[in-house]
């Protein structure tokens, strides 16, 4: 297979675009791409001020230094989740995180969940009425919320995360099997900002996982190549194992999937949802936004 655009050895086939490219056209063309949908759903512009959450991970890893080689200033946050038991997930991941940004120079925040908040995410999970709270869902909130805590502190216009196609079609594939309409209303690539909530972006969400995955090893970038602990057996990972299955039977099934729910909802298919989801309070503690009365769903779990 040969490169379209300069007939060399093609070493990516994206069978969905019906594109074949060499390392070198690839490495330039995921970048494209990234700033193609970057402006086309306006998620910042160059005189924004951008915290990117990296996780080590190929994904994130790889939108950061994407976001470098586009020339836009963009900052780190790494969340230590102290999930180390085993493999020694979060210390290698921070490890792979430090240094990269120190190779390329650039700004890393590092907030430890123990030291801030006195325990990993694996200790909040089996202190919560007898680990009620699974890991994942202690991990979402805790991220959700230090993310929106450090860019609205240290005056981020926007957060962004390392989504890929893959991660957003699995979560609106589970969303759509339950018609979570509160999901569905939320889910996008760009979730805007409102008075206590940080502006949210996906630069990555039309790319697919293999593409990033060709990335980052085409690129030499340095990632933790380990899934965390957690998400072994995890209801995405099967969900993204059928979504394959059939991207395999029909090229572009995914994207397609994706963009049509865009599509939909543009159009008003959930429009009534959008009226009902402005009851929103602050948290007495913590100021961030929340459907509760007092304590936010984090500040509760803090506090037990
Ligand atoms: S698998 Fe679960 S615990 Fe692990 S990083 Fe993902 S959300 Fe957090
Ligand atoms: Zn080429
Ligand atoms: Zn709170």
């Amino acid at each position: 297979m040969k490169c379209r655009a300069c007939g060399q050895k093609a070493v990516v086939n994206m069978r969905q675009h019906k594109l074949a490219l060499c390392k070198d056209h690839f490495l330039e063309w995921i970048p494209e791409q990234t700033e193609r949908f970057i402006e086309k759903y306006e998620m910042f512009t160059r005189s924004d001020k951008i915290l990117v959450g990296v996780s080590g991970g190929k994904d994130s890893l790889s939108l950061w230094d994407i976001l470098h080689r586009l020339g836009y200033m963009a900052d780190g946050l790494y969340i230590c989740l102290g999930i180390d038991e085993g493999i020694g997930y979060s210390s290698e991941s921070q490890r792979l995180a430090e240094k990269f940004a120190v190779e390329r120079n650039l700004k890393l925040h590092v907030v430890d969940i123990q030291k801030e908040y006195g325990s990993t995410v694996p200790e909040f999970s089996s202190k919560s009425h007898r680990g009620r709270l699974k890991s994942c869902s202690v991990c979402g909130l805790v991220k959700r919320h230090v993310m929106n805590r450090v860019t609205r502190d240290l005056g981020y216009d926007v957060i962004l995360t390392g989504h890929n196609l893959d991660d957003e079609v699995a979560v609106l594939f589970g969303n759509t099997l339950s018609w979570a309409g509160e999901y569905l209303l939320r889910q996008g690539p760009v979730l805007p900002g409102v008075p206590g909530l940080a502006r949210k972006a996906k630069p990555l969400f039309r790319i697919y996982e293999r593409e990033m995955l060709a990335y980052a090893l085409l690129s030499g970038i340095e990632y933790i190549y380990d899934e965390c602990p957690y998400s072994v057996g995890s209801t995405s990972i099967y969900y993204k194992q059928l979504l394959n299955r059939l991207e395999n039977d029909r090229p572009g099934a995914k994207q397609s999937f994706y963009l049509s729910f865009l599509e939909a909802r543009k159009s008003g298919l959930f429009a009534e949802r959008e009226l009902i989801q402005a009851e929103l309070h602050s948290c007495t503690s913590c100021g961030q936004p929340t459907s509760a009365q007092g304590l936010c769903s984090f500040c509760r779990m803090v506090a037990t």
